[in-house]
């Protein structure tokens, strides 16, 4: 799942903590029912990237 341009979260990493969503300044992720759901605002800060404990979350190559 793309978050911004450049940030990118690997659902089948990921294992719905709730970190990133805590941490995000824009918030604009949300945790339901095992789903990260990501609305629009990324500002990509890496924020999520870095308190991500299971590495889910990268930035891309584009
Ligand atoms: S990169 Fe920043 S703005 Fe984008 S989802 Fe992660 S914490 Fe939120
Ligand atoms: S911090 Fe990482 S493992 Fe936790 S919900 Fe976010 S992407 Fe998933």
């Amino acid at each position: 799942m793309e978050l911004g341009v450049k940030m990118i979260i690997s659902t089948e990493e990921c294992g719905y903590c709730g970190a990133c969503v805590s941490v995000c300044p824009h918030n604009i992720l949300e945790l339901s029912e095992m789903e990260i759901i990501a609305h629009e605002g990324c500002e990509e800060c890496a924020f999520c990237m870095v308190v991500c404990p299971l590495g889910a979350i990268k930035r891309g190559e584009k």
